[in-house]
């Protein structure tokens, strides 16, 4: 399974625009983040808790990708 703490997100700096990349951990945390075009402090800011509505779909996604390949191997016919 993949870490999604180790996924990046490309944000758009609101004062610059430069698009600078941030790992999901950071945006989790609503860790402060340098802007790579203005050099200004980015703070991070997920009142909404899409971080976690977003784990939760992965969780959800994953789940029904796994149980798909399971019926997949089912429906194999290994010949020797
Ligand atoms: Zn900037």
């Amino acid at each position: 399974m993949f870490d999604l703490d180790r996924f990046t997100i490309d944000l758009d700096c609101p004062r610059c625009g430069f698009s600078t990349p941030a790992f999901y951990r950071q945006a989790r945390l609503r860790a402060p983040l340098i802007c790579r075009g203005c050099h200004c402090t980015i703070q991070l800011d997920d009142h909404m808790n899409e971080c976690k509505k977003a784990r939760q779909t992965i969780a959800r996604a994953m789940a029904e990708l796994e149980a798909e390949l399971s019926k997949l191997n089912k429906k194999l016919v290994i010949r020797l």
